[in-house]
């Protein structure tokens, strides 16, 4: 146990706090309200407070009796404030806890997220080196528990891997697959590699992020094995700790915590540990594979090669990102990539690699096209348009299920559809459209010209439902 101790801190290569100095620290960022964010009036990228609550409904979870002694410290500081913080009324502020846990260790990390969440957080598995979060999970003491998305296009050595760690952790990984009725429309309108002609977002939404978004409705945290180092483009700043700025947990958008206990963690650091601690690893590694993925996406790299290089390295580095981790991508990388004078012609998928609700169930409207949906005093049908800037996150979080609803009301004789309102066109959609902030949700009824704004901040596909069934 001592050596466990002794890698987890070389891993790091931090130092851990004294229980004392943590105990302060934890206990300071404690806020007795807790809140979430409403948008800004403004329309602009809102920071987002970030408070939620930790868990609950579960009984609180206990420690065996062979702990590490790292994580020992770890769960003597939680200990001497972590009853308070996780009690069912407390809320936290995770930014706060973010910046608290700076110096702590991997270990240290899963301990205080396993403590917080028990049995109401999994951790993501992807079947590479991130078998190093099973194995600080095992070390902490606590009982834990392992989702996977099996996409259906993984590698026969990823499904191998999966079966030994089973064992090796004698856990059962939860797997969760797409949903065979839409892989089935995606494999028969665009065939089996339609992600080499038009780009990986449409496959992944598929396969791997509405599967995701179904497991994580039922979670109110997940742990995953992002690192800064895996993706200069895109990871490069990502959190211990953070809400979740793209994915609902059981209580809805900003509700769910995201861990990210490896974050700070270098990839050759990872591999030392993987090899002392004698973990299981998926063989692809032994044939050049670092980052591992879908067959048809993942190739081994060279030496020196950045190892999201072997991820669709058909497509520009900024964009490689499946939809899992969306959040990363920030502002000024999205405006970058998707900015333009009006939004149409990133909309339109010009130079759309970060345009959201990109589905053909959904109408992309231009200032045109959205100008005579509004003079129109009797239209044949009745619309729904979301008002949307690809960059917001609270616009992001809602993709997946405007996405659901448009495909859900085809056929039902109400169109659905998008305005991309940011930039130039934000005056007018303040002005014409009661743009408050982003998203904006608009009912254009059949018989009046004058739009119905969806009063709430509930965005799954239910309460849109119910809202457009009151009004058609
Ligand atoms: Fe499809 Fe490739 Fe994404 Fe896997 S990684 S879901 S095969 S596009």
């Amino acid at each position: 146990m001592a050596s466990a101790a002794a890698i987890s801190s070389s891993i790091s290569s931090r130092s851990l706090l004294s229980r004392d100095s943590k105990a302060a620290l934890i206990a300071s960022i404690r806020h007795p309200e807790p809140s979430i964010a409403t948008p800004a009036a403004s329309g602009g990228p809102r920071p987002r407070r970030m408070l939620a609550r930790p868990c609950c409904a579960v009984e609180p979870t206990k420690r065996n009796d062979s702990v590490v002694p790292s994580a020992a410290v770890a769960g003597a500081a939680n200990a001497a404030v972590g009853e308070e913080a996780t009690a069912p009324s407390a809320a936290v502020d995770y930014e706060e806890l973010n910046k608290a846990l700076e110096n702590a260790s991997p270990l240290e990390i899963m301990d205080r997220a396993l403590d917080m969440f028990g049995n109401e957080i999994a951790i993501a598995f992807s079947g590479a080196e991130d078998v190093a979060l099973i194995e600080y999970a095992k070390l902490t003491g606590r009982p834990f528990r392992v989702f996977s998305l099996d996409t259906g296009r993984l590698n026969p050595e990823t499904y191998r891997f999966f079966d030994a760690v089973e064992k090796h952790y004698d856990i059962h990984i939860e797997y969760t697959f797409p949903d065979a009725g839409e892989v089935q429309a995606l494999v028969r309108s665009k065939g089996l590699f339609s992600f080499y002609e038009d780009g990986h977002q449409e496959c992944c939404r598929v396969r791997k992020v509405r599967p995701l978004r179904r497991m994580l409705k039922g979670l109110r945290a997940w742990v995953t094995g992002q690192r800064k180092d895996q993706s200069p483009g895109t990871r490069a700043n990502i959190p211990l700790v953070q809400v979740d700025p793209v994915f609902e947990g059981v209580d809805g958008l900003g509700s769910l915590i995201k861990w990210n206990p490896v974050a700070d963690v270098e990839g050759k650091d990872i591999w030392n540990f993987l090899r002392t601690m004698n973990v299981p690893v998926n063989s692809l590694h032994s044939q050049g594979y670092v980052s591992i993925g879908c067959e048809p996406c993942t190739r081994p790299v060279l030496p020196g090669q950045h190892e999201r290089e072997g991820r669709w390295w058909w497509e520009d580095a900024t964009a490689k990102e499946c939809g899992l981790h969306k959040g990363n991508l920030k502002q000024d990388e999205a405006g970058k990539l998707g900015a333009n004078g009006n939004g149409v012609a990133a909309a339109n998928g010009v130079d759309g690699t970060v345009d959201i609700f990109e589905t053909q169930a959904i109408v992309n409207l231009s200032r045109p096209g959205i100008e005579n949906l509004l003079k129109l005093e009797k239209r044949q049908e009745p619309w729904l348009v979301v008002l949307y800037a690809p960059w917001c996150r609270f616009c992001q979080g809602m993709e997946v299920s405007y996405m659901e609803l448009a495909e859900k009301l085809v056929g039902s004789g109400i169109k659905v559809g998008k305005f991309r309102a940011d930039g130039d066109q934000k005056p007018f959609a303040q002005k014409e459209l009661q743009l408050g902030s982003f998203p904006t949700i608009l009912f254009f009824p059949k018989n009046t010209s004058r739009p119905i704004k969806y009063p709430s901040e509930k965005r799954d596909v239910d309460s849109l439902l119910a809202f457009i069934n009151a009004l058609r």
